[in-house]
């Protein structure tokens, strides 16, 4: 396995309501085939699928941390923490319990139920916030959509069990698959709602340089529809006859 090392561990963020954000590994294995990650850090989608350990995040950690003011930090904005390497090195875990000793508070993003290993330092964190991400509760369309992620029915499972762990859970329902028809989207915001979850925030498709490509090859018969978004507003609309049952946050808001 290829590694590599950083420089800084905990970097500046400027994204909405993030202090600093923390990615262990370069690169992501989930290969979700709408991710932008790539074009935003200059790489092509198959080589970002191929991902690296950052070998010596922790220690870089450990050195920046005392000197830091203490801030939100988002784990998890350009990789997923718990793909499965993260298994073999167990970067994430250190990087938490560095964290939590420190008292930042942090908001993960993942599609791994894997964090359900961590929940005993999630929950001695002064704040914790834990996303889920789930994109359809449909697993044909998963399957194409996010090929090497953990299937949706078990990402619900996971926020389920974080909210019985008294985690605060939310599903990150983005981007929202565009051809979700009104009774799809009807049910996959009642399960949620049967899940415990209280909050979910909508992200809509970014299409980016180079995902055309990745959405023609799994959907060569509805690709167009899919970038042009047709359809999304109906999906807002259904998803906003939800408010009062459950907190919905627009991500581009
Ligand atoms: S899990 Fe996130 S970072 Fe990884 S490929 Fe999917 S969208 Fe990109």
């Amino acid at each position: 396995m290829i590694s590599m090392k950083c420089k800084i561990a905990l970097n500046k963020s400027r994204l909405y309501g993030l202090d600093y954000t923390i990615n262990p590994y370069y690169g992501c294995s989930h290969a979700c085939i709408y991710c932008y990650v790539p074009s935003l850090i200059g790489i092509t989608y198959d080589e970002f699928r191929v991902a690296k350990p950052k070998e010596n995040i922790v220690d870089v950690l450990r050195k920046e941390i005392r000197k830091k003011k203490t801030g939100i930090v988002g784990i998890s904005t350009a990789t997923d923490a718990y793909q499965p390497l993260e298994r073999k090195y167990g970067l994430t875990r250190r990087i938490l319990k560095l964290l939590q000793k420190y008292r930042f508070p942090i908001d993960i993003q993942t599609k791994s139920t894997l964090v359900l290993r961590d929940v005993d330092i999630i929950k001695e964190f002064d704040y914790a916030s834990v996303g889920i991400t789930i994109t359809t509760l449909s697993e044909e369309i998963a399957r194409k959509w996010e090929p090497f992620s953990p299937l949706p029915f078990y990402r619900l499972e996971t926020a389920s069990k974080l909210v019985e762990h008294g985690i605060h859970a939310y599903i990150f329902f983005g981007p929202v698959f565009p051809l979700m028809k009104r009774e799809e989207v009807k049910y996959t915001m009642e399960e949620f709602i049967n899940a415990g979850i209280k909050e979910v925030v909508i992200d809509k498709l970014h299409i980016k340089k180079g995902l055309e490509g990745n959405i023609k090859r799994a959907f060569p018969e509805q690709w167009k529809k899919i970038i042009k978004k047709d359809g999304f507003n109906e999906i807002l609309d259904e998803i906003r006859k939800f408010e009062g049952k459950i907190e919905i946050k627009m991500a581009w808001e």
